[in-house]
């Protein structure tokens, strides 16, 4: 701790830590980031953590990569340690958006300037700029695919079609935003009944699924297709990721679905996991959001870059991200739906995923 704070007053002075007397610009080479991370259970973090880590390197950069495994004291300890040991810009994908304040609060105490990656990080005007993709559209490519699959959009099917809603982790601000882009899409049709959600569980504290967790989600599909479904089937299932849907999946099969009398329904993801583009292929869960993490990363590395070299950062967005403390600047990438028709397209040809992991 003591050569950290000696490395970041002799940094303020606009001195190198190694001892010569000349000037530094305060960020370039030898600065060190701290890259904190939600999970290693799903492949996107996994690439995230590591495509950051590969072009900060590039740049010069040393880094701290660290794991919280959807432990969110974890999470914190890791952060309080990378500003200890004084690295000189953070960048984090929290588990609990509300749980950071404190940890932020020391780091911004030290000059230590925070990205947030991917899911923002709520109450903390110690958040300097947000890298992530529309979040909303994610929600609305989900929903779209789900009303064009089924002939409601353009009119070939009336329905009434039956329809379950999952959502994600309530400590995610992204889950907010998921859903609302897919309620969007879907609620003129709930109100006209051409979509039943038979549960009835339609509100977005009824749906959620604590930490993202596939486990979770199984169990709620199993509980919903005794107590609503019986001898009925459901049509469609809104899943907000494939760790999810695997799960939704799971339940279904159980419950005799994957048969010429009883296909599948309908079911959504997001992330593009190997698991579940496999899953497309064989025909179980239909659609995914392909979200290019490659470019997330190059984004973040992008942002933390400026910051460090006192530069304003490239934004696309100003107006939406009002994480309760301010609005944080963002850069929003798209996102992009994958069904079978596409996969090869836009996962392979892209070099995303390799052809022989299918
Ligand atoms: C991310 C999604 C991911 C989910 C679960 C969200 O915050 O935006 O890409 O599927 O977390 O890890």
């Amino acid at each position: 701790a003591v050569t950290a704070a000696l490395a970041l007053s002799l940094a303020a002075c606009g001195q190198s830590s190694t001892g010569g007397s000349k000037q530094e610009p305060a960020g370039g080479k030898g600065s060190t980031v701290g890259i904190a991370m939600p999970t290693k259970s799903s492949e996107r973090w996994i690439a995230d953590g590591n495509n950051m880590a590969a072009e900060f390197k590039k740049l010069g950069y040393k880094t701290d990569l660290q794991y919280g495994e959807d432990d969110v004291d974890q999470q914190v300890s890791q952060i309080e340690n990378m500003i200890t040991k004084g690295v000189d810009v953070l960048v984090v994908a929290a588990i609990d958006g509300r749980a950071l304040g404190d940890v932020l609060r020391q780091a911004s105490e030290q000059g230590v300037k925070v990205i947030s990656y991917d899911r923002l990080i709520l109450g903390s005007e110690a958040v300097s700029y947000y890298a992530s993709f529309d979040n909303e559209k994610v929600g609305e490519l989900q929903a779209g695919y789900i009303v064009d699959k089924l002939g409601l959009k353009d009119g070939s099917a009336e329905g009434p079609f039956t329809i379950e809603l999952f959502a994600g982790s309530p400590d995610d601000n992204n889950t907010r935003f998921f859903f609302q882009g897919a309620w969007k899409v879907l609620k003129p049709y709930i109100d006209k009944k051409q979509l039943v959600v038979r549960s009835g569980q339609t509100r977005l504290e009824q749906i959620t699924t604590l930490r993202w967790d596939g486990g979770t989600a199984q169990k709620r599909m199993d509980d919903l297709l005794t107590g609503s479904y019986g001898s009925e089937s459901v049509d469609a299932v809104l899943s907000p990721y494939d760790g999810i849907s695997i799960g939704i999946l799971s339940a279904l099969k159980s419950d005799g679905y994957g048969t010429k009398a009883k296909p599948y329904p309908v079911v959504t993801g997001q992330d593009a996991e190997v698991a579940s583009v496999k899953s497309i292929i064989a025909g179980q869960q239909t659609q995914t959001v392909y979200k290019d993490t490659r470019a997330l990363a190059k984004q973040a590395v992008q942002m933390a870059d400026a910051v460090l070299n006192d530069k304003k950062p490239e934004v696309n967005d100003t107006t939406t991200y009002d994480n309760e403390k301010k609005v944080v600047p963002a850069f929003l990438l798209d996102p992009v739906s994958v069904d079978v028709t596409n996969y090869k397209q836009v996962l392979v040809d892209s070099g995303y995923i390799k052809a022989s992991d299918l």
